[in-house]
């Protein structure tokens, strides 16, 4: 059977705060963007219970009803959302080519919000609450989470740079961590080691797996069942709380070999702007952002991409990763200024003629 056929000056893959940011800026200029929704729709705040750090929010909201109400905001403007995610995307030329299962989508502009997730053990007790204990003292962010745990004692589990960002963070609030780790030694870059050895709230659980994480809805985690996985001995370990930090993983593997991006699959932009190496693709949210990874700094990046998106439908000049500006219309101004290198390859001088700069602006 045929595919659906859309075509939409704007699209934007994903449906968390970055997406339904830069959808409500796109919908507001008149842009009618589209919005597919992906696999989770709202997002990675949807598996949450408590926001407090969300400004705006007072009294804290909960994930879910968070992202309701930026929906609701976008939707209000005109933006369309399509429930269903993008299979395969062909960026070699505009308008690009998605396709999801029953559309063909073709897009002037394309904004990818497609998120990140949190890598996790796969053990019980572990899974979003209620298969397991994720939003009852099971987490994978101590930004996020942290405060919920103060003075209580923690597990934290990994070994490489993230684990000790965790663990050195959460003893602001934790009475104490233990960093539980299944080699005899750890991965993370050796300031990061330095740092957490040298912090007298951090014990060390070397050759350890962590097998199980115990408790309930009522009581939160009480535990964790351990194996020692070079003697082969089981325990329990009391804790108040667990924290996974080993590592995420962007939703970018679409789009390989296409855009540029990190060794973990982060997409690369261009400093002041949320373009990406492909004129017209911009990326937003935390699949471009490995550091701050934060609804509000995904919602932020998210109204950047949106701008971005504007001007390069207004035919606008775009800074791109090469420090470079381009155009809808192929036109490259050159890093320096200096320069315009035109889609026929002629190169032409950007400086104002001598006659008008004299007039000024
Ligand atoms: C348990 C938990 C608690 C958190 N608590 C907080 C908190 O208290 N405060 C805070 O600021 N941050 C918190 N965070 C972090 C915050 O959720 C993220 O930083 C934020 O959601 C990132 O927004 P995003 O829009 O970039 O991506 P996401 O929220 O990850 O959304 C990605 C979107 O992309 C879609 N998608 C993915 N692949 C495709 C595809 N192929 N096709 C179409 N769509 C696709 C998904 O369906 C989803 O809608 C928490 C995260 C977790 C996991």
């Amino acid at each position: 059977m045929a595919k659906d056929t859309l075509h939409r000056d704007v699209v934007i893959i994903g449906s968390g705060p970055a997406g339904l940011t830069a959808a409500i800026y796109a919908a507001r200029a008149d842009l009618k963007p589209l919005v597919i929704e992906g696999p989770q729709p709202g997002g990675q705040l949807t598996i949450t219970t408590d926001v407090e750090n969300y400004p705006g929010f007072s009294k804290g909201i909960q994930g879910p009803e968070l992202m309701e109400e930026f929906r609701e905001q976008a939707a209000r403007f005109g933006t369309e959302f399509l429930t269903t995610w993008i299979n395969t995307a062909d960026l070699s030329k505009r308008p690009f080519t998605l396709h999801t299962e029953d559309h063909e989508i073709k897009a002037e502009t394309l904004i990818i919000a497609a998120g990140a997730s949190a890598k996790w053990l796969g053990i019980p007790g572990e899974a979003p609450a209620p298969e397991g204990l994720g939003g009852y003292g099971v987490s994978a962010c101590a930004t996020c989470d942290g405060f919920f745990f103060k003075g209580k004692p923690l597990v934290v589990v990994g070994g490489g740079d993230t684990a000790m960002e965790e663990a050195t963070f959460l003893t602001r609030y934790a009475s104490r961590i233990t960093l539980i780790h299944r080699r005899d030694s750890l991965r993370a870059s050796k300031i990061m080691q330095e740092k957490a050895f040298a912090n007298p709230k951090i014990d060390f659980m070397w050759n350890t797996d962590v097998k199980e994480i115990l408790g309930s809805k009522e009581t939160g985690v009480t535990g964790v069942k351990l194996s020692n996985n070079q003697t082969g001995e089981e325990s329990e370990f009391p804790c108040e709380g667990v924290f996974i930090a080993i590592g995420h993983k962007p939703n970018t593997d679409l789009f390989k070999g296409q855009l540029e991006m990190d060794e973990v699959g982060y997409l690369k932009t261009a400093g002041h702007s949320m373009a990406t190496n492909i004129p017209g693709v911009f990326a937003c949210g935390d699949a471009q952002d490995s550091v701050y990874r934060q609804a509000v700094t995904a919602a932020g990046t998210g109204c950047m991409a949106a701008i971005d998106a504007e001007r390069f439908l207004d035919s606008l000049p775009v800074l791109v990763p090469t420090g470079e500006e381009v155009t809808m219309e192929g036109e490259r101004v050159s890093a320096d200024h200096e320069s315009i290198t035109m889609p026929d390859g002629e190169v032409i001088s950007n400086k104002p003629d001598e006659s008008e700069a004299a007039h000024g602006d």
